[in-house]
């Protein structure tokens, strides 16, 4: 496997990030907000490697920022949240397989979402015109009778879908063991103990430090709010019961021996529909609030492909439901393949895209659970 890693983590992303820790490490006026700084309290100064685990700790609420007395315009000029945000993207490309890869999607997220999802819809329909009349037959009947496997055979879909999806889940196997790999270098003796792994998957189901420690994000000002804490809710359970539609459909054509199309009352459909919706309702809201979050929450280069992931999903979903909805006419078909298409491109690009911040902000989570459950390794009451 090709992985071209830099010999160093240290560049000028994490030495700013180094500096506003230092400086935060001395204040600690925001210890309550998040679990970025109880772990930074456990340091005395500031690895690159330590600044990429705090980095994927932060959740980007934006409480620290509003709370700070040395942010601009005073002379620290300290912007916690960009910082992160900024080590965070480089996360993303550092430990991604390959990294080159992580890279180019960083540069050009927006361009290469809209790119494959564009070039697999004119690939679709151009394997479709070659095809010749039995298509053009079999798209008219598909278009009224609901019968999507007309169109792309179930075989074929496994035959497209089954190895771009087994590469992305190596891929960021691949990347969150490399991630892992730098976090146990931190501290080799930690000592696992069992329910850090519970704890750590209800942090990720509650979004716990989404709150800026229990008032909400301080994204637009000052005031907090719980609009990105129910949006992106809203977004990850869609996203889970569209899984579990596609797991339950997949389950019913392989063991039940019962193929789709399902009735609009069976597990799949209920599953799919009400993922869809959320995930639609979700996606939207989440964009919508990105030109009022406050410039100094965010890293402007991290603009595409934050917008690029979402505006994927919202593609997804939207033309999974539509396609659903005008099942019986002449639109069913296209709807279908850009749905289709857009998947592939999600697949595709999943273990570059934005996607990839669940993954590293679940390990630092676990790894920072699990150094909660241990002694500090400063000591420093014994000294
Ligand atoms: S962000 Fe500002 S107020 Fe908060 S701990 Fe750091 S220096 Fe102190
Ligand atoms: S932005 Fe929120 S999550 Fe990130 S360090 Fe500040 S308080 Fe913690």
């Amino acid at each position: 496997m090709s992985k071209v890693i830099p010999l160093s983590l240290e560049t000028p992303a994490t030495q700013e990030a180094a500096r506003v820790m230092g400086i935060c490490n001395s204040c600690r006026y925001c210890e309550g907000f998040c679990a970025v700084f109880p772990a930074m309290e456990r340091r005395l100064n500031f690895t690159a490697e330590s600044i990429h685990f705090l980095a994927n700790l932060c959740h980007n609420c934006g409480a620290c920022y509003h709370a700070c007395q040395y942010a601009p315009p005073h002379a620290f000029a300290l912007e916690l949240p960009k910082a992160m945000a900024r080590v965070r993207k480089e996360s993303y490309a550092h430990f991604a397989t390959p990294n080159w890869l992580g890279r180019l999607y960083q540069q050009q997220g927006l361009a290469l979402s809209l790119g494959s999802l564009v070039g697999f819809v004119v690939i679709f329909v151009l394997a479709y015109l070659l095809a010749g009349g039995e298509t053009a037959r079999l798209w008219q009947a598909a278009s009224t009778k609901e019968l999507f496997y007309e169109i792309t055979p179930h075989n074929t879909l496994v035959a497209i879908f089954g190895p771009v999806f087994l590469w992305a889940v190596l891929a960021m196997t691949l990347s969150g063991k490399s991630y892992w790999q730098m976090l146990k270098g931190l501290a080799p003796e930690q000592a696992f103990l069992s329910k850090e792994a519970s704890q750590t998957v209800s942090d990720i189901v509650q979004l716990r430090y989404l709150d800026g420690g229990g008032q909400g994000c301080a994204a637009e000002s000052d005031k907090p709010t719980k609009q990105r804490r129910v949006s992106h809710q809203m977004v990850f359970l869609g996203f889970m019961l569209c899984l579990a539609s596609t797991s339950v459909a997949t389950l019913y054509h392989y063991l039940l021996n019962d193929p789709a199309p399902y009735p609009m009352t069976s597990l799949p459909k209920l599953l799919g529909i009400s993922g869809g919706l959320l995930m639609v309702v979700g996606c939207a809201w989440l964009l919508a609030q990105r030109p009022t979050r406050h410039q100094a929450l965010q890293d402007p280069t991290q603009q595409t492909m934050d917008v690029g992931f979402v505006s994927l999903l919202l593609v997804i979903a939207a033309t999974g439901l539509a396609s659903m909805w005008l099942r019986t006419t002449a639109a069913m078909p296209l709807l279908h393949l850009i749905h289709l298409s857009s998947v592939l491109s999600f697949f595709l690009l999943m273990p570059y895209c934005k996607f990839v911040h669940g993954l590293y902000r679940g390990l630092a989570l676990w790894w920072h659970n699990r150094e909660q459950a241990n002694p500090s390794r400063l000591q420093l009451s014994e000294g």
